[in-house]
């Protein structure tokens, strides 16, 4: 059938003793897809890599891969290799030796093994240290080997667990283009978990943003970034202003920075129902002078400020203790008096705020 998940997670829960990893997750993944899965530390985002190599036994729940129930299926018999930050490359082996294992492992003869290894050592560029020890090779070049490793199998999936975390700036990113080249041109599945937005935002076509082992949210980056579905999610990207409040029945919500709108497609509203807003950082404005028109504003005092290369982002306080933030060029933000404990006016226009109802 077209268009049939490669994988179905079906109400799987993930248990330790009494402690649930992972709790009762739906969620399917495509074929030829890049998927992250994001969240903070101890979310559940390795256990749910784990559950789909077959290193971690579901409590409940079925995992399915191509329409097959796989949850008995051992690790080495599902075709799901895994790649690690920590790589477990075999240091008693070569490169070419660590890249033909997988196949010796299959039965493969040795003279396709040497020309698959081969073939996929000069792919990652890492030809000329086929006969080098791992220990003799940087991160960047051990991160080939290991890709190259999973690869040579052709496997219809790949996983891989935070692979650029250990690499520096410059390595990340470059990494980073490696595997998005090579994920479109093999056109496998790859299945991310990373802690890092830019990673998870660049490279994948859906990204999966997890808190405390439930999904909180599946979709592309740009939906998820214009449109977080709950308070935890827009907290965690933490590029937005938010507030919570009640509905006031007359499209406002009472928060504790004062009434502010709601956005036109919200203010249907019911009266006390429970409401967030949200703004996103570079959707608001700075100004020494009170706002005019129909914008919503608060007052604020600078807190801080930081740099991010043609922007920087300035911190505020308002009055309440709630953190406000403003992302601005350089140009923007030199015709203002930028100093900690300066009083502001940050201000957006009401149709530019994103509504997340309590649900
Ligand atoms: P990190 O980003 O820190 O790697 P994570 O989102 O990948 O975190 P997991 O490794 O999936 O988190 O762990 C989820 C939770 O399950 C954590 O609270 C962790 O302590 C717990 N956990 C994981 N493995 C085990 C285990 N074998 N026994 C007991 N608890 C475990």
């Amino acid at each position: 059938m077209q268009n049939e998940p490669l994988v179905t997670f079906n109400g799987v829960i993930k248990k330790f003793g009494g402690f649930v990893a992972v709790q009762k997750l739906d969620l399917e993944i495509h074929k030829g897809e890049f998927l992250a899965i994001m969240g903070s530390s101890g979310c559940g985002k390795t256990t749910t890599l784990r559950m789909l190599a077959g290193l971690d036994a579901p409590t409940e729940g079925e995992i399915r891969l191509s329409g097959k129930p796989i949850n008995d299926l051992p690790t080495w018999q599902r075709d799901t290799p895994m790649v690690w930050q920590s790589l477990a490359l075999f240091p008693f082996l070569n490169v070419i030796e660590n890249v033909e294992f997988a196949l010796k492992m299959r039965g493969v003869g040795a003279k396709e093994r040497r020309s698959r290894a081969e073939n996929w050592l000069e792919r990652m560029q890492i030809s000329e240290f086929a006969t080098r020890n791992i220990a003799q090779l940087s991160g960047g070049q051990r991160q080939r080997v290991a890709l190259a490793r999973s690869l040579v199998v052709e496997p219809e999936i790949l996983l891989l667990d935070e692979p650029l975390s250990a690499l520096d700036a410059n390595l990340k990113v470059r990494m980073q283009s490696v595997l998005q080249g090579l994920q479109q041109e093999l056109g496998i599945t790859f299945v991310y978990v990373t802690h890092s937005q830019s990673e998870a935002f660049s490279m994948a076509d859906r990204v999966v943003i997890m808190s405390k082992g439930v999904v909180e949210q599946v979709g592309t980056a740009q939906e998820i970034y214009r449109a977080p579905k709950t308070r935890f999610v827009a907290e965690f990207l933490g590029s937005s202003n938010i507030f919570s409040g009640k509905c006031d029945g007359n499209g406002n919500l009472e928060t504790a920075v004062g009434k502010l709108h709601l956005p036109k497609a919200g203010t249907t509203q019911r009266k006390g129902q429970s409401a967030t807003i949200v703004i996103l950082d570079t959707r608001a404005h700075l100004s020494v002078t009170q706002p005019k028109g129909d914008v919503d504003f608060v007052r604020a005092n600078v807190i801080g400020e930081e740099f991010t290369g043609a922007t920087a982002t300035i911190y505020l306080e308002a009055e309440d203790g709630s953190e406000l933030r403003v992302q601005k060029d350089h140009e923007t933000l030199a015709a203002l008096p930028i100093n900690v404990g300066q009083s502001l006016y940050v201000s957006w226009q009401p149709n530019e705020t994103h509504l997340i109802p309590d649900v």
